[in-house]
């Protein structure tokens, strides 16, 4: 079974939750509170659509089932990678070419909201520049060419492509053939963005109420009412990002995406000159399979090791055992080093990998499914939902008018079919074809 948060669920134990910089005094909800806007979830998604409402003077209240950050957002590898998962040529073959021209034109948004905002708002998130495509197989440097090609027609042009001894300059691993860095990209510590996000939306006059699980979201023709066991807020509009840690709290939402659970860990601190031996240049990396690994350094210098996937969510009983021997073939030069911190969380996966915007009825809206790369989407989709709410409907109706795709096999066995699909994507990877 897939994790749902609870009241008194703590962090997971992650390096993010031990390093984290601010620690909050959680507020529950109790009784009845009014706002124009009612947010459930206080992840990216949630505090980037009550920033963008906060920010053009809406009375906003964030309600979260544990504490701010506890989902994806304050779990995952901090690699700010542009674009979204399905790739432009995916969109523009799925969706036409209207679409992707649309897609196109904001691949760099959300992480130019990030950044916005970490300067805006003082955000001390260790926040690093670049981030590189790294390369197993020929075949994914044609991909990479490819991408190249592709973005430079939408006038993106910070990529850059690496021959097996460029990658050696930026990656101290002998394993890839080559890859490419992405200029506009990034890393950075996702909790203390989180929280530094949620003290942003409070010094703009949004409240945040957390250890305060929704149960339930009912719409009438004047608003919507959001209940919690202790309490219920009344508001004109509802924004549930709750993503993959939603389960059935709002049942219309629960077949469109699949909980998909990740794995995570770090490293002892390496000390300053082995680190660097590791990534000269401080650029996170993600390779190009289909289940990839995805690295970075912290700010404290251990490596940061992320990779695997379990369709449905559920946790492996062990997770550095699982992602020890990935990580050993990488850096082989780090097989005596101790793991302080394995953790894993889940993200929301969407069939087509193309997030998803809608509206139920007329006044709750919901944005969820970045399929792994939400760091920069969710960011995005949440500045749309303010939009939307404040009556600027374009970009809100061209994501919500992509027909979602069910999964194969329904709820019930929709897991196994992902895994079966994914270990032929893997087998594919591994024979380069
Ligand atoms: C381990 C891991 C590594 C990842 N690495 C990367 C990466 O390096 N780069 C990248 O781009 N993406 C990455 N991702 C994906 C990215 O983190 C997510 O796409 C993004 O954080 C989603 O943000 P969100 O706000 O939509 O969801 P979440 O951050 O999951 O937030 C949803 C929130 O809603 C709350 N909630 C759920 N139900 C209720 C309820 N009933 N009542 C109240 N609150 C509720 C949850 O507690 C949670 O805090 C990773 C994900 C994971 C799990």
């Amino acid at each position: 079974m897939s994790e749902t948060p609870q009241a008194n669920s703590p962090y997971p134990p992650s390096y993010y939750a031990a390093s984290r910089n601010i620690v909050r005094q959680p507020v529950t909800l109790a009784g009845q509170v009014e706002a124009e806007i009612c947010v459930v979830g206080a992840g990216y998604s949630g505090l980037s659509a009550a920033i963008s409402l906060a920010e053009h003077g809406f009375s906003v209240v964030v309600v979260e089932a544990a504490e701010v950050g506890w989902g994806a957002s304050g779990r995952n590898g901090g690699q700010v990678v542009n674009g979204l998962n399905a790739s432009l040529g995916t969109i523009q073959r799925r969706y036409g070419d209207a679409t992707a021209n649309f897609v196109g034109g904001l691949l760099q948004e959300g992480a130019g909201i990030i950044y916005d905002r970490i300067a805006r708002y003082g955000i001390d998130c260790d926040l690093r520049r670049g981030n590189i495509y790294a390369a197993y197989t020929p075949k994914h440097m044609d991909e990479l060419r490819a991408k190249q090609a592709l973005w430079r027609t939408h006038g993106m042009d910070d990529h850059e492509l690496l021959d097996q001894h460029q990658i050696r300059q930026h990656i101290g691993s002998d394993v890839y053939c080559g890859g490419m860095i992405d200029r506009s990209g990034g890393h950075m510590h996702p909790l203390n963005l989180a929280l530094g996000e949620a003290a942003a939306l409070e010094s703009l006059g949004g409240r945040i109420f957390e250890h305060s699980p929704v149960t339930r979201v009912e719409q009438d023709a004047t608003g919507a009412t959001v209940h919690t066991a202790s309490g219920r807020i009344k508001a004109k509009t509802a924004l549930v990002c709750g993503n993959a840690y939603l389960g059935n709290v709002v049942p219309e939402l629960t077949a469109r995406v699949m909980p998909v659970s990740t794995q995570m860990m770090a490293t002892e601190p390496l000390g300053e000159e082995r680190a660097r031996a590791l990534l000269p240049t401080g650029m996170c990396v993600e390779d190009v399979r289909y289940i990839l690994d995805y690295f970075r350094l912290s700010a404290d210098h251990r490596l940061i090791f992320g990779g695997g996937v379990v369709y449905g969510g559920t946790d492996p009983a062990d997770v550095e055992a699982k992602l020890r021997p990935n990580m050993d073939k990488v850096f082989p030069q780090l097989k005596d080093v101790r793991v302080d911190y394995a953790w894993s969380g889940n993200f929301a996966l969407s069939f087509s990998r193309v997030p998803q915007l809608g509206r139920l009825g007329k006044n709750v809206y919901f944005a969820h499914g970045y399929s792994g790369h939400g760091i920069t989407g969710s960011h995005l989709f949440g500045r749309i939902l303010g939009e939307a709410v404040r009556g600027d409907m374009t970009r809100f109706d061209t994501f919500a008018s992509l027909p979602w795709i069910p999964f194969p096999g329904g709820r019930m066995f929709r897991a196994q079919y992902s895994t079966l699909g994914s270990w032929w994507y893997a087998l594919k990877d591994r024979l380069g074809m």
